[in-house]
């Protein structure tokens, strides 16, 4: 995907927003037809919500790697005490 400025002044796409588009966001797999045109404020809004979604995502994952590491030193004093 790739951030680009869109050619021609364009609405902004996602949805009740009455901005002008100040960027383009485009999948190399798509033609610009399958673009996003998007203005600064809604990118910033995607932006925070990405980061929450990411910040989510990332919190599970560090539990879960906890959870390993205590699987792991579980067994190491079973070993242990066999
Ligand atoms: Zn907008």
């Amino acid at each position: 995907m790739e951030l680009i400025k869109p050619k021609y002044r364009i609405r902004c796409e996602t949805g009740v927003c009455k901005n002008f588009a100040d960027s383009t966001i485009k999948h190399s797999r798509l033609g610009i037809g399958g673009a996003l045109n998007i203005c600064t404020e809604c990118l910033k809004e995607l932006f925070e919500l990405l980061k929450k979604e990411f910040k989510a995502v990332k919190k599970e994952d560090m539990s879960k790697e906890v959870k390993e590491e205590e699987k792991v030193k579980a067994a190491k004093k079973e070993k242990n005490i066999k």
